[in-house]
């Protein structure tokens, strides 16, 4: 029995397959390529030494999709595959509507149809209202873009899903900010484009792509002015889905959990944390706030600690190296 990966060449996917190979699951990969490149499939078999296969298919295409489903001894799900630009979602609503649901959707009916019903899904701190940290799964939801509303709903199809269906067994992970790489710094966060977010924006000064980093906004109701996030090291995140994996396969249920630290830090608390990790200043300027940032965002996490088992090992001085170390050894990306 083989779990299917959707978007397992992304950066979270493929973090997550590592995981897996290393803990002996068989490994089945769908991915289109539309956000990763086909080169990490040997980066993982260069860690693991283990093998797997990969189907390039959009799971909007439900015949290819069957067609995995045939040939492969499924047992669950771990859904990935997103397009994940909060901006870009503002721009392309319908692009984002048709791949996150459309593509969940077409994914739930083909796996009901062979009888798949265990699912780990992808979800995102961005479906909090977000304005009283530390966030609780109970927290108050809302989401401000489009990406957001996509994994709201998505969010709303699984539980509706399992409501109607009590044999599913669906776990709603909502990761906070996911950052760093594999300590073997052979896979990481690909950015190819300007990063938007701020710790690819930060390996990318330090390495001299780019010349300073903008901070977005000093005059936040925060210890220095920053915006306050938690960082959670990818492989954490990766790990979590072993430990929702294990729940799921033994039992049917639909559950969300908060993946974060629990600790919030600033955009200054980042920078200087990066700068004692690696020896390099990052150069920086203030500007206005972007639009949409709350001030501060954390996790708690106590729910995934006492159901799952879970809890974020690494610090903030791994995610700076791990972030550096990927960056440095691949300064053009895969
Ligand atoms: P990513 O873009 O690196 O990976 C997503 C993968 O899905 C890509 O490889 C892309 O090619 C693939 N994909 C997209 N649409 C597809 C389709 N229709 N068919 C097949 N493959 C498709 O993103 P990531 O950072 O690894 O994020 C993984 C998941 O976690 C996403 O669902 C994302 O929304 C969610 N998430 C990410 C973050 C973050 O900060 N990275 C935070 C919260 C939630
Ligand atoms: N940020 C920044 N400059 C950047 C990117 C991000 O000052 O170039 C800030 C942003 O305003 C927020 C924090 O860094 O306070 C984390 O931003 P990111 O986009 O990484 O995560 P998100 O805001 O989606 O949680």
């Amino acid at each position: 029995m083989a779990i299917l990966v959707t978007g397992g060449t992304g950066y979270i996917g493929s973090h997550t397959i590592v995981e897996l190979l290393n803990e002996g699951y068989d490994v089945v990969i769908v991915d289109n390529l539309s956000n990763s490149k086909i080169e990490v499939l040997h980066k993982i078999k260069q860690i693991t030494k283990k093998d797997f296969k990969f189907y390039e298919v959009d799971i909007l295409c439900r015949e290819a999709l069957e067609e995995i489903f045939k040939k492969n001894s499924i047992e669950a799900v771990i859904h990935f595959a997103s397009l994940k630009s909060v901006g870009e979602s503002v721009a392309k609503p319908l692009m984002y509507y048709n791949n996150n649901i459309v593509g969940t959707l077409v994914l739930c009916e083909v796996m009901n149809r062979y009888n798949v019903k265990k699912m780990v899904f992808s979800s995102s701190a961005t479906v909090y209202k977000g304005s009283d940290s530390p966030l609780t799964e109970d927290s108050e939801l809302g989401a401000t873009n489009p990406y957001g509303n996509t994994k709201l709903m998505i969010e709303q199809i699984l539980r509706d899903i399992y409501m109607s269906n009590n044999s599913w067994g669906i776990t709603l992970l909502r990761y906070f900010n996911p950052v760093g790489a594999h300590e073997s710094g052979l896979i990481g966060e690909d950015s190819v484009d300007t990063p938007n977010n701020l710790m690819p924006y930060i390996t990318q000064v330090a390495i001299g792509k780019r010349k300073q980093l903008n901070i977005f906004g000093d005059d936040y109701n925060t210890y220095d002015g920053t915006g306050i996030r938690d960082y959670v090291h990818v492989v954490d995140i990766a790990k979590g889905h072993l430990k929702a994996l294990d729940e799921i396969l033994n039992k049917n249920q639909c559950e969300v959990y908060n993946l974060g630290t629990g600790k919030g830090y600033s955009v200054l608390d980042i920078i200087y944390q990066f700068t004692e990790s690696t020896g390099i200043d990052i150069p920086y300027t203030v500007c206005n706030r972007r639009p949409g940032d709350v001030a501060i965002c954390y996790a708690d996490s106590t729910s995934a600690y006492e159901k799952l088992g879970w809890k974020s090992e690494r610090n903030l001085d791994d995610m700076c190296r791990d972030s550096w170390k990927w960056q440095v050894l691949n300064p053009f990306g895969y």
